[in-house]
């Protein structure tokens, strides 16, 4: 069967058609849209215990030890490596 390739996007990100399943649209997503869930996962954790109010930083916490493990985890995942 032939995927027809609609678009690559900048990002390398491609849109396919799919031929044998009523024509849906497929997306096969470049490294960084791949890993879009564990760096946002990744952000979180980092981010817990520190608070922003009003545009201003008024709480600040130091991440923990996992959590820049996973967030150096999600960034090379998003690099492709
Ligand atoms: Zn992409």
């Amino acid at each position: 069967m032939d995927y027809t390739v609609l678009s690559t996007e900048p990002c390398g990100c491609k849109l396919f058609r799919h031929p044998g399943r009523n024509m849906n649209l497929i997306i096969l997503y470049c490294p960084k849209h791949e890993a879009a869930p564990e760096l946002y996962e990744a952000l979180k954790v980092a981010l817990e215990g520190s608070e922003v109010e009003n545009g201003r930083v008024v709480s600040r916490a130091t991440p923990t030890s996992l959590a820049i493990l996973q967030g150096f985890e999600a960034l090379a995942e998003a690099d492709g490596k």
